[in-house]
Formats: structure tokens, C-alpha cells, sequence
């Protein structure tokens, strides 16, 4: 298995290809289940997501095979950091296995997952025993009645604190982050209190603006609250200090608390747009490529390796569309906001 590093540097060579705009391709998100536990309103809401809304039938999601198949080809054109996402990750049947395999592709210096936590104290020791690199548990308030809102009445708070706890438990060697996703009047008063909690903790909470993703959210811009006057109201109860990126392109700005009690990210993605530095590929659990977060239309891999193509092939494909692409959809919002153009839903891409 390729030795894994705490926070390792994309690396960029010749070889890789750069997009339209000069960017290398260094990251790939795979999404591997596009059902999910929670009806989170800004992402899968009840109204569309009841229960007759139809999801992938098992044949219609790429196998682990299928999957490694393309983060191999991936890896060859230069990725190295690997995403697990969904929908809910650990819904998907045998999800150790597949680390095991990503872990053993040539390349792959880390391997990480993004999950609501409610299942992850049942399996966050297999995972790290698999070869999993670091864990994201998403929570956007401690308040239980705000959760319940917030994640459409399903799953409890003190189950997402028990996977947090099985993770940190299970010593990731990335480490433990939070994402936690903030809405001006819904939850920015509870802020603090998420904070508070990972004080003094190895946990690094990582606030992320409000965005427009999907169709479906009913996102407004009033309901964004700006990450520079977040990061004010938390300085003006613990002073913090801005920490240099660990590498370009770092998506997260960070900061640490004066007085020793950790570190925290601010992903200012309406704010600041840093579509500049994107280095990212999406998968979605049925095997479409998709180059930006707000995409309208991706690239069908699927209908390429049930039609028998070899590696080569594949990644001839994921080369031409990396190198096509032109997309800066946040650096656009504002012009673009008024559009017909369907985008692809959060939970077939994940974050
Ligand atoms: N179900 C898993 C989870 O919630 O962690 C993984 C998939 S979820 C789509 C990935 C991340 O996207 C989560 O941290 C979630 O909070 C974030 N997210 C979903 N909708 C969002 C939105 N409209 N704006 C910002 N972040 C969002
Ligand atoms: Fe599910 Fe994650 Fe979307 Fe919430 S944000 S509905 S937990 S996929
Ligand atoms: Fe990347 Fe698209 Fe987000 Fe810009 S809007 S940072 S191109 S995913």
C-alpha cells in the first residue's frame, strides 16, 4: 500500500493534464450512494425526497471494481487525494472493502470520507484498519431540537458525537474534521456552541457558507452569511490568529485560537470564490463525471466500461474531459443565478 501522509501536497508534473484555465486535476470525489439517512432540508428535502421518490436501482451504481477501475485512470492523469461521499457513504453495503481497494492504487496518498456520522461509531475502526486516511463528520448544531430541523427529523446529535468519538478513538492518522454547514437565521447562532465543543480538542470544525447547489434547496443569497463576519464574532469571544495554507489551492482558509485550543477552516465558497485553484473531479454513484459542483451535464463513464473499453481508453476520456473543461460557476454566481440550466443535485455528487 502507497505510505500515506498527514496532509499531502498535490503533486504536479508534465504529464497532467491542465484544464482550459491552467488548472491540474489532483482530486476526485466519488460518491458511492446516492440514498441518504437524513432529509437535511438545504440538500435532500422531504418535500422532494419523500418516500416515493425513486433512487438508483443497485445495478444503476458503479461497482467497486467499476470505481477502481476509474481512480486508477484517475491517479495515472496526476489525482492523489480520494473523497468518499454520497448521499451517505456508509450506507453503501461493504464500504471497507472498497478503501481497502483505493488504498492499493499507485498514487493515491490519501484516501478520506465525508459522512453525517450517525453510522460511523459501528465502523470507523474497520475503516481505519482498511486503510481509510482521515474522516469529515458533517454537524451543523449541538441543539437536538435544531438538528432534528436541520436534518430533516433524522438521526439524533448524540449519535453524530459517538462516530466523532469512535473516529478520534480510532486513530485516522489525517485526523477529525467537522463540517459544519452555516445559514444566516437558521443556525449562525449556534456557531459558537459547535466551536465550544471541539475547544481543546484535535477536531477541526470547518465553517462552510451556504451555497446554491442543486435545484431543489430553495437557497437564497440572505440566507448566506459572509465568512468574514463569522470569523469576526468568533474572534471577538476567542481571538484567533490566520494560519498560512499548507499547499495552493487549499480550499479551507485556517485560523487557531490564541490561546492554544485548536484550529478551525472557513470555506468561503459564495464569499470569496476560489475557483481559480480548483483541482477537482467529481464521481456520481451511477458513473458520471462531472467537473464542477454546479454542473448542468457530465461525461457518462459508466457507458464506457459496461461497453467493454480498456484502461486506456478510459482514461483517454477522463484526459479530453479534464482537459475541456472551463468551469468557474462560483466566480460566475452572480450572472449566472438567472439561468434554466438544471444543475446536478448535491446528493448524486456529494460535497
Ligand atoms: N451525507 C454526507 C454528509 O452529510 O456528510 C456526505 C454527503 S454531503 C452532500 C457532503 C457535504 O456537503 C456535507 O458536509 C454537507 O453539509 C454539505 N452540503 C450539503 N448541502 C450543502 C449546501 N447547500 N451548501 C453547503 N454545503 C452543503
Ligand atoms: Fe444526506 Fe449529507 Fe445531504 Fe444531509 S447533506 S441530506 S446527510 S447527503
Ligand atoms: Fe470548482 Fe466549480 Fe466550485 Fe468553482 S464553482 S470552485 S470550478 S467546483
Amino acid at each position: 500500500m502507497t505510505t500515506l501522509h498527514p496532509i499531502p501536497a498535490p503533486s504536479d508534473t508534465a504529464a497532467h493534464p491542465r484544464d482550459r484555465l491552467g488548472r491540474a486535476l489532483h482530486d476526485l470525489r466519488i460518491s458511492v450512494m446516492d440514498r441518504c439517512n437524513f432529509r437535511c432540508p438545504y440538500c435532500m428535502p422531504e418535500s422532494t425526497y419523500g418516500e416515493h421518490f425513486t433512487f438508483l436501482r443497485n445495478d444503476e451504481r458503479l461497482d467497486f471494481d467499476e470505481i477502481e477501475r476509474i481512480a486508477r485512470a484517475a491517479a495515472g492523469l496526476g489525482v492523489s487525494k480520494l473523497r468518499l461521499t454520497g448521499g451517505e457513504p456508509l450506507l453503501r453495503p461493504h464500504l471497507v472493502d472498497l478503501v481497502r481497494q483505493l488504498c492499493g492504487i499507485e498514487g493515491i496518498e490519501d484516501l478520506a470520507m465525508t459522512t453525517n456520522g450517525v453510522l460511523l461509531a459501528r465502523h470507523a475502526q474497520e475503516l481505519r484498519e482498511a486503510g481509510l486516511h482521515r474522516v469529515t463528520v458533517s454537524l451543523d448544531t449541538l441543539d437536538p431540537a435544531l438538528f432534528h430541523r436541520m436534518s430533516g427529523g433524522r438521526g439524533r446529535v448524540a449519535d453524530v458525537l459517538a462516530g466523532i468519538d469512535a473516529a478520534l478513538a480510532a486513530g485516522f492518522p489525517g485526523g477529525v474534521k467537522v463540517n459544519t454547514v452555516v445559514q444566516k437565521g437558521v443556525n449562525d447562532h449556534a456557531i459558537l456552541d459547535v466551536l465550544a465543543h471541539f475547544r481543546g480538542t484535535t477536531v477541526v470544525p470547518r465553517l462552510i457558507e451556504y451555497m446554491d447547489v442543486g435545484n431543489r434547496n430553495d437557497w437564497s443569497p440572505s440566507r448566506v452569511l459572509p465568512s468574514r463576519e463569522l470569523v469576526e464574532r468568533i474572534a471577538a469571544k476567542w481571538p484567533l490568529q490566520v494560519l498560512p495554507a499548507r499547499y495552493p489551492g487549499e480550499v479551507a482558509s485556517r485560523y487557531r485560537f490564541v490561546d492554544g485550543a485548536g484550529e478551525i477552516g472557513v470555506i468561503s465558497s459564495i464569499s470569496q470564490p476560489f475557483c481559480g485553484d480548483c483541482s477537482r473531479a467529481r464521481l456520481s454513484s451511477e458513473g458520471t463525471l462531472y467537473t464542477c459542483l454546479f454542473a448542468t451535464r457530465g461525461t457518462d463513464l459508466r457507458l464506457l466500461l459496461r461497453g467493454g473499453a480498456s484502461d486506456e481508453q478510459l482514461q483517454v476520456l477522463l484526459r479530453d474531459t479534464w482537459l475541456r473543461r472551463a468551469d468557474r460557476y462560483s466566480e460566475q454566481r452572480a450572472d449566472l443565478h438567472t439561468s434554466s440550466s438544471r444543475k446536478i443535485e448535491m446528493h448524486y455528487i456529494g460535497g
